[in-house]
């Protein structure tokens, strides 16, 4: 493509909004243009990106026979009763009456739509294991979009279900479609954890989230170099309000702790006592679906010394309170904790063992550099961004919409599912977290909008110009996606803009045009690492 031609309007300044390394370049670099917030375009050099990660996905799918449709991105209200997630959903689903007074929601997700599609379809084992997915816009009303794409309000996801007979037929497709996220994103060049994950308000079992390794993350991830322990660390412990007024041994002694801050919002902090050790608790109030909403309880700055009393009078009596510690804070798994702070110590009450306080003792505790849980390595800590996930729902949706089938005896039964999601949209901005210096993106082979940028210094030269125009014809047809930088612009707006853009390949056709030698070299290695090359000898570099 002629550059001149092209939609793509490079910012020379950092966009004063723009907080992330990805959501400035991709700004800067003219791939996309932000409409409202967490709504973006995608321009002409952006969606070429999103093509080439939907194409990996597409390819990958289908590798393993997964089937692609296309479900709408509105639905009907009345799927979203059935389910109950109308009510529990909460604010995130954005929501609309047609002009008859119907209610649709913005699909933030799809299994309301294909649990109702397959319950009218498939009724019999002789189909199953079916597996479809699509890749379609979704609707979330985040509370904080932010970092450009990789938290919007409307994003582009790729959601996968599988309709099962059997949990090990599940199970045989849960790891067929995780080898596969795998794929993906190998393909994609991305460095990433598939992790454990906390299947919590969703109801089901087994899950895995793929966590793109990047400081911008907002989970935090626990792995291991040496072996495939790796788990994202999210889930903080729930007590409910009964338990803790029934806990005998729940505070000893106590003091106050200051407000720690995280994001915009208010944390409030207290430190109790116990019989065993100095624990440091924080008070949150979470809600159904697991979205925490973090409450400064007490309503002040500081946390007055508390009593019980004033704590259970603080919470409302449907609030659950997550205990655990911050500033190291790096969660719990299956009764290990894991954390950096030297000095903090942590305790947990489980809700379905029924942990008390007085047992806290038993608790082991991991730092960065112990060994991991599974004999192999030391463990680490990471940000991760969650590009993917992998869910095994079980009969969660079928039930409660009656998605049935009759098995080889006859009998009815609901069927099993599992869903699985990538974040395409999201996944762009992880890699450009994970490919880019402080001059802008720099492009990994696989998902670059274009191989080779050529660019014409001065392309009123006409022997620029008519080796520009013959090379850019040669590139072409040997298969190279070619973006020919044709302005008349000053060469420093066209390196400034051909280092935005990132293109794994620059050629430079300048003053040595008249003896057929351009300059050849790699995005990464800059301006420095170009080399002067003979035109003939160029389809060898
Ligand atoms: P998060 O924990 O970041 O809010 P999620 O767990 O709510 O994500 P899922 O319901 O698992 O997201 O959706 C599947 C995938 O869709 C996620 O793994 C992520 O890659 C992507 N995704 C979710 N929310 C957003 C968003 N607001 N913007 C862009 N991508 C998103
Ligand atoms: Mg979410
Ligand atoms: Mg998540
Ligand atoms: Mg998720």
């Amino acid at each position: 493509m002629r550059q001149s031609q092209m939609l793509i309007p490079t910012l020379k300044e950092v966009p004063a909004d723009a907080e992330s390394a990805s959501h400035q370049l991709l700004l800067r670099g003219g791939f996309i243009r932000q409409n409202a917030a967490g709504i973006y375009s995608y321009l002409p050099l952006g969606y070429k990106v999103i093509k080439k990660i939907e194409t990996i996905i597409r390819e990958e799918m289908d590798r393993i026979g997964s089937q692609e449709l296309l479900m709408p991105a509105m639905q009907p209200a009345e799927l979203w009763h059935e389910s109950g997630r109308w009510d529990v959903y909460g604010p995130e689903l954005m929501r609309l009456k047609d002009r008859h007074g119907r209610f649709f929601a913005m699909g933030a997700t799809g299994e309301e739509l294909v649990t109702s599609l397959v319950r009218d379809t498939l009724n019999t084992y002789k189909k199953l294991p079916m597996s479809v997915y699509q890749i379609q816009t979704k609707y979330r009303d985040e509370k904080r979009p932010r970092f450009g794409l990789l938290r919007g309000r409307e994003f582009i996801m790729k959601d996968a279900y599988t309709f099962h007979a059997t949990e090990e037929s599940l199970d045989d497709a849960y790891w067929k479609m995780f080898n596969a996220y795998k794929n993906v994103f190998e393909r994609c060049g991305l460095k990433f954890r598939a992790v454990l994950a906390d299947s919590g308000a969703m109801g089901g079992k087994d899950t895995h989230e793929f966590q793109a390794l990047a400081e911008i993350g907002e989970d935090t991830i626990a792995y291991s170099d040496q072996s495939d322990f790796a788990a994202n660390l999210e889930m903080a412990p729930v007590i409910s309000r009964e338990t803790l007024a029934s806990s005998e041994t729940l505070p000893l002694e106590k003091k106050s702790g200051k407000v720690a801050e995280s994001d915009d919002r208010l944390i409030t902090a207290c430190w109790f006592k116990t019989r065993t050790d100095t624990v440091l608790v924080f008070l949150k109030a979470v809600d159904e679906v697991n979205d925490v909403k973090v409450k400064n309880l007490l309503g002040t700055d500081l946390v007055e010394p508390l009593e019980r009393e004033s704590l259970l009078d603080a919470l409302h009596p449907d609030d659950k309170i997550l205990i655990f510690a911050d500033q190291g804070l790096k969660g719990q798994k299956d009764g290990v904790f894991y954390n950096t702070a030297e000095d903090l110590t942590y305790i947990n009450i489980d809700p379905e063992r029924d942990l008390h306080i007085s047992q806290f003792a038993d608790l082991r505790f991991v730092k960065e550099g112990d060994p991991s849980p599974d004999g192999n390595g030391t463990i680490k800590f990471a940000k991760g961004i969650e590009v993917g996930q992998v869910f095994k729902l079980g009969t969660k949706y079928s039930e409660t919409m009656g998605a049935l089938f009759l098995d080889e005896e006859g009998k009815t039964k609901p069927l099993i599912m599992g869903c699985y999601g990538i974040g395409v949209s999201r996944t762009l901005s992880a890699i450009c977290e994970q490919y880019h210096d402080e001059k802008g993106l720099i492009w990994p082979k696989s998902l670059a909008p274009f191989d080779i940028h050529l660019i014409t210094v001065n392309p009123k030269n006409d022997e620029q110009l008519t080796l520009s125009e013959k090379l850019y014809s040669d590139l072409s047809d040997l298969g190279f996606e070619v973006l020919w930088d044709d302005r008349r612009e000053r060469p420093g707006v066209k390196f400034a803009d051909s280092e935005l853009i990132g293109c794994p390949v620059q050629v430079v056709v300048g003053k040595k045009a008249p003896e057929s030698i351009v300059e050849v070299g790699a995005r990464k290695e800059q301006a420095e690492g170009r080399k002067e090359v003979a035109v003939e000898t160029l389809s060898q570099v």
